[in-house]
């Protein structure tokens, strides 16, 4: 049962000196209690009421970490429902599925060919994040061999489908003793196999995936399973039809966050299951969407993993955090002392959108993105982050006037009403360009393509 606020008051110091950040020990407690602040930030709490509170400080979800260094990946610590009730903290995890009956060739091949889907996209580089290695054999050497391509090829993260050899329990113990260190996702407890499970998965350092049909087994599952000791958890609520298995996510989710049911209060996982290759990205979409911590579809082609990732990008990006480029001299194909020097804002849409089109319209030129806190040109003009005074200021520090012999400056033609003035102000002549950066290429090449 969670803690109210005014339990986790009667736990703290009651200095009111509002070091943690908000003003009282009141205030305090009552976002501890609604999961919006950690028990960290308050430095007189002592090391009793710390352990008193610790359930109440703990995320309502908790994080989970499968694989290591540069490939790990964490999962779960939300703490809403809704985006826009505070922020999403770690977008699905989209893992592709291969199996234990290809060729070494064949897992090879794929291993590759997912290895080489990495997408640019506003500066962001979008990929998988990582592999699971299905048992469809049924046995264990031939799954020990499809691993050991997998272990030696694939540089992400591992989910491995080993549950179903929990009976063979020392072949099992070896087999994860030797992959450990990348700290797998062992997939998955069940009911008649949750003891061996949780002692190969707690003696090796590995998550463990707990499997079981329903709410109300899974939370009797995990209780056992925790009871044991060990709660670095992924649930799998089994049912895999689709509205079936949205419907469970969903549960879990509000019962974790809203009623802070530790038993489910665990990253969740789902499987995008259709034939179809179409629907698969349909279903995986879907989970994205409500509420999979991670997913695993069998997709490895382009065209499926490029809109599913940029599906993921659009639910997980925090509106509140514009993403931004680094506000510095840009330079654009071969530049040389007569380049043409275009100012935008460092927004990262609208500073990709000119750089494409500079890039299309094949004339080399300078790009200088002013620091607008990642805002749009005309949001930014009307802020005052994008005025007369601000490109003149970025125009004298960036060292603009060192590399090109000419003051000429492209000004983007929503706030051609700024040209006077900073004309004035930086000494360059401006020049108004396009309203929009798909005018660029005519707009360059018409000026300045020699
Ligand atoms: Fe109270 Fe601790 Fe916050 Fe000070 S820092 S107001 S003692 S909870």
């Amino acid at each position: 049962m969670a803690l109210t606020g005014l339990d986790i008051y009667k736990q703290l110091p009651k200095k009111n000196c509002g070091e943690c950040g908000p003003p009282t020990c009141l205030a305090f407690a009552m976002q501890l209690a609604s999961g919006k602040a950690s028990l960290d930030a308050c430095p007189y709490v002592t090391e009793e009421a710390k352990e008193a509170l610790a359930s109440a400080a703990a995320p309502p979800i908790k994080l989970v970490k499968i694989g290591t260094g540069d490939a790990v990946l964490e999962t779960g610590d939300e703490t809403v429902i809704f985006r826009h009730d505070k922020t999403f903290v770690h977008p699905t995890g989209v893992f592709v599925e291969l199996d234990d009956t290809l060729s070494k060739d064949d897992l090879e091949g794929r291993i590759g060919k997912i290895k080489d889907l990495v997408f640019e996209r506003v500066g962001q580089q979008y990929r998988v994040d990582g592999l699971m290695l299905r048992s469809k054999s049924g046995d264990i050497g031939a799954y020990r061999s499809a691993l050991d391509t997998v272990y030696t090829s694939f540089p992400w993260a591992l989910i491995l489908d080993v549950g179903g050899f929990a009976s063979d329990a020392g072949t099992l113990e070896t087999l994860v003793k030797e992959v450990a260190s990348v700290r797998p996702l062992l997939y998955a407890a069940d009911e008649s196999n949750y003891e061996v499970m949780t002692r190969i998965a707690k003696e090796n350092d590995c998550p463990l995936a707990v499997k079981a049909e329903g709410l109300d087994a899974l939370a009797d599952l995990v209780q056992k399973i925790t009871g044991l000791g060990y709660k670095e958890l992924v649930l799998d609520p089994s049912r895999r039809d689709l509205s079936a298995a949205l419907a469970d996510l969903t549960q879990i989710r509000r019962l974790a966050i809203k009623k802070k049911f530790r038993p489910l209060g665990y990253p969740t996982i789902a499987f995008a299951k259709s034939d179809d290759p179409k629907e698969q990205m349909i279903e995986a979409t879907m989970y994205i969407g409500k509420f999979a911590s991670i997913v695993v579809t069998k997709a490895i082609e382009r065209h499926d993993l490029l809109p599913l990732l940029t599906w993921r990008a659009n639910i997980f990006t925090d509106p509140q955090k514009p993403i931004q480029v680094e506000s510095k001299i840009s330079a654009v194909g071969n530049v040389t002392e007569e380049s043409p020097v275009l100012v935008t804002t460092n927004f990262s849409l609208t500073y990709y959108s000119v750089e494409g089109e500079v890039e299309a319209s094949k004339v080399p030129a300078y790009i200088l993105p002013v620091n607008t806190e990642g805002t749009s040109v005309l949001t930014a003009w009307a802020a005052g982050k994008f005025s007369a005074e601000t490109i003149s200021a970025f125009i004298k520090e960036c060292g603009i006037e060192q590399k090109v012999n000419h003051r000429n400056l492209v000004l983007p033609g929503h706030v051609a009403v700024l040209s006077g003035k900073l004309q004035e102000l930086s000494g360059w002549k401006v020049i108004v360009g396009p309203k929009e950066a798909s005018g660029i290429p005519a707009f360059m090449k018409a000026k300045f393509a020699s």
